[in-house]
């Protein structure tokens, strides 16, 4: 799985959750609307709740509110029956009760739901339909004319650069160097080129995390400020192709800090990358501190790839 499809999970269980919460707000007011004393005694436990909770924090209950909300609890449930409702029509509601909507269970070690895993096949299913691959790769569509300054032309230049990326997905992960840079201007085909690499690895079973280098920073910064982390498959997956670099936010030092994280930690546990960018080298070395630029274009770890020519999705038009 991607981590864009993870994301997408998350997102619908953030918003199905949000859902919930609406739907528990209307069903009180229902309830209020058609029996107002039913209403009294759900404030009335309300505000016992509170009262209690007051207490406690000063110290002035040893006591449980156990017994008080059971006796409340069984009054608000017989005259929800006799007013027509569901006896738990008050009970939080959730689409799957195991996770509660979260997608994770456990509360110290947190594993994916079987709603999760369901959810999560059904997107999987429709990735091994995607159209990008090597084999659907048409050179033809670049134009077979010679590149400025070059003797060979963008036609003759993909078709290299394409068996470079492949010959890089067959012999992973022993592939030397271990990282791949593509550089080159919008409409190259740089993208198309990762999934690609993607797909061909994830067929010869290994994980393959592809993503934008603007959404793997908003990862890392959702992260960063305690929401929801999904960073984990960034940090694992045994290769990430980095989309696009070059068009993430730039966010003080955190961005440059946390980018640097990802591919120092990725580095040193011997997990390579496959980047995408607009950038020049020049570029990134202005755009980035010395200590990512230096790390992104050493040689030793990585094999640039520069790609030129005319933007293919312009002429396509
Ligand atoms: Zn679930």
């Amino acid at each position: 799985m991607t981590q864009e499809q993870y994301q997408a999970i998350m997102t619908e269980y953030r918003l199905q959750r949000e859902k919930n919460a609406e739907e528990e707000a209307r069903r009180k007011e229902e309830v209020r609307a058609r029996d107002p004393e039913l209403g009294w005694l759900m404030t009335e436990r309300h505000q016992m709740v509170l009262d209690f909770c007051r207490r406690a924090a000063n110290g002035q209950e040893k006591g449980s509110p156990v017994d008080m909300m059971a006796d409340y609890n069984a009054r608000i449930r017989e005259r929800l029956l006799r007013d027509g409702f569901p006896a738990d029509y008050l009970e939080p509601v959730y689409r799957c009760a195991k996770c509660r909507d979260t997608g994770l269970m456990g509360d110290t070690v947190r594993r994916e739901c079987d709603c999760f895993k369901a959810r999560a096949a059904q997107l999987e299913d429709r990735v091994s339909t995607w159209r990008e691959s090597f084999e659907a790769f048409d050179e033809d569509l670049f134009p077979d004319t010679p590149l400025e300054g070059q003797s060979i032309t963008q036609r003759q230049l993909m078709k290299r650069v394409r068996q470079v990326c492949e010959d890089y997905a067959d012999a992973f992960p022993s592939q030397s160097p271990p990282d791949l840079l593509l550089s080159g201007s919008s409409g190259l085909g740089k993208s198309y080129l990762l999934s690609c690499i993607a797909r061909r690895l994830r067929e010869r079973g290994h994980t393959a995390e592809l993503v934008s280098s603007y959404d793997a920073v908003r990862l890392m910064r959702d992260a960063y400020f305690g929401r929801e982390d999904g960073t984990d498959r960034l940090f694992s997956s045994e290769l990430l192709l980095l989309d696009d670099l070059g068009m993430e936010p730039m966010m003080e030092n955190i961005t440059l800090e946390q980018l640097f994280n990802l591919i120092n930690s990725r580095r040193s546990r011997g997990l390579p990358m496959v980047i995408s960018t607009n950038l020049t080298m020049n570029e990134i070395k202005k755009r980035y501190s010395e200590r990512i630029s230096s790390r992104l274009l050493d040689v030793a770890c990585c094999r640039l790839v520069m790609l030129s020519g005319q933007d293919v999705r312009l002429l396509r038009r």
